[in-house]
């Protein structure tokens, strides 16, 4: 399917703006490789008629394929559905817990999604990296040996189960938990429910009273990455019934491309917070939508052509800046533009890393205090100014200094070293200009 793809996509390499003919022939392709991840059909409709109309017509950049361009089209708007990139961080487990503890976390799904594994995984997560004091508690009183199995999970990673009761309905299981979580102040306290090989009426009720009985801050919908064409079915059943709030997807470690993320992020429009990828108890990972974005499309070598693509507009930016260099025109609009692709490429402590001999450079930078914050404070100054005061920063008088560093929230001595090294820098660039294309080379400038 790659090479098939990569086959249609080579195949637009005309340039101009991208015509219905184009995106309609790498759209049907897009099509076949979502409904192969498993993504649900309504699903896959809704869009792939969303990127066509995004695409059509869309100018194609300068030094980017049309092809190349309908791959950052969909792969973009892949991610966005997701979630969007960078949505969470990788330390936590990214549920709101904010509210007065004991704060209830309810997990559900179907019979074998899951949830009991989760739930351990998640109290483990809260305990250790968000020094929780967490309580478990099942309220699976159909499968034998259902709140065992949670006992277990929990002597296991050091985790409070409450005691089990034997005969006890869910509903009264779930107030004793939060009676006894309020009693013995714990923070969070994490309900597993019940499932069925399907859904049926009489789980959705026992889950609703449950609901209705202690408002859950979060209610987690818990599936397994397999789900196919039923993941919508599911998502929208659990959805309408007992509002679900996030999402929990397990078996991220197997063969599934992983449909059933865009499947139920579609129709939940909650978004995923959690991957399973293993049974052991640390075996979750935070959800990142551009990695699965990528698996879901199964097409490793479009995101580098998209990455390349992205370079080449880059590298555009700075051929550019060089012209502007030999005409020894040097503004701050161009300074902030260097800094912000300092900033994009990984920020300077990654360019660092990948720099020969730059421990000492390092240390050096280290002690002259030069890092990604300060360069995203740099950034903020230049961006509170005006465009005239960009272009000509002589007329940036004290008074505007001090509107310039209110605007930016930094102090006026930061704007005005920020302005002294952008007067060192044109001094330098006017040199180097002097000494023309060849003194340009030697400089090692472009
Ligand atoms: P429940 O019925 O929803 O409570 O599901 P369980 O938590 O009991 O899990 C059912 C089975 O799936 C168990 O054998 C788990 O070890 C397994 N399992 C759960 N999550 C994952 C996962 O992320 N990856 C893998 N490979 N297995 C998992
Ligand atoms: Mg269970």
């Amino acid at each position: 399917l790659q090479s098939r793809l990569s086959d249609v996509f080579g195949k637009l390499t005309r340039r101009g703006a991208l015509s219905e003919a184009d995106v309609q022939a790498a759209l049907r392709e897009v099509r076949v490789a979502l409904l192969e991840a498993d993504v649900a059909l309504p699903v896959v409709k809704d869009f792939v008629e969303r990127v066509r109309d995004k695409a059509v017509g869309q100018e194609v950049l300068r030094s980017v394929t049309p092809g190349q361009q309908v791959v950052k089209i969909v792969n973009d708007e892949l991610v966005e559905m997701l979630g969007g990139a960078g949505a969470q961080g990788d330390s936590g487990t990214g549920l709101d817990l904010a509210a007065t503890p004991p704060v209830p976390v309810m997990l559900v799904g179907l019979q074998g999604s899951g949830k009991t594994t989760s739930c351990g995984k998640i109290a483990v997560r809260l305990k250790d990296r968000e020094r929780k004091k967490v309580l478990m508690a099942s309220l699976d009183v159909r499968r034998p040996a259902a709140q065992q199995q949670l006992a277990v999970l929990g002597q296991q990673a050091g985790v409070a189960t409450l005691p089990i009761v034997p005969g006890e309905p869910p509903v009264a299981i779930a107030r004793r938990a939060m009676t006894t979580g309020a009693l013995e102040g714990y923070d969070v306290v994490l309900l597993d429910t019940a499932g069925r090989l399907a859904i049926d009426e009489a789980l959705m009720a026992e889950v609703a009273e449950v609901r209705e009985a202690v408002k859950p801050r979060e209610t987690l919908l818990v599936a397994d990455a397999m789900t196919g064409q039923d993941a919508v079915n599911v998502a929208q059943a659990f959805n309408e019934r007992v509002g679900v709030t996030g999402i929990v997807l397990t078996r991220v470690d197997g063969d599934a491309r992983g449909g059933a993320a865009l499947s139920m992020r579609a129709v939940t429009g909650r978004p995923i917070k959690l991957l399973g990828v293993g049974e052991k108890l640390d075996a979750l990972e935070a959800f990142h939508p551009d990695r699965v974005a990528s698996r879901i499309l199964g097409m490793g070598d479009i995101v580098s052509l998209v990455e390349r693509a992205a370079e080449t507009i880059e590298a555009e930016e700075a051929e550019k800046l060089a012209r502007k260099l030999e005409k020894g025109k040097f503004d701050l609009d161009d300074m902030a533009q260097q800094l912000r692709q300092l900033t994009k490429m990984g920020g300077l402590s990654q360019l660092m890393n990948l720099l020969p001999g730059t421990p000492k450079i390092q240390q050096q930078m280290k002690n002259a205090k030069i890092d990604d914050k300060m360069v995203k404070r740099q950034i903020a100054i230049i961006s509170s100014m005006t465009a005239q005061e960009r272009r000509h920063p002589e007329v940036i008088k004290a008074s505007r200094r001090q509107r310039i560093a209110a605007g930016s929230g930094t102090s006026v001595p930061e704007v005005n070293k920020l302005l002294k090294q952008f007067a060192d820098a044109s001094k330098m660039m006017k040199r180097v200009q002097k000494l023309g294309k060849k003194g340009l080379a030697r400089a090692g400038l472009p």
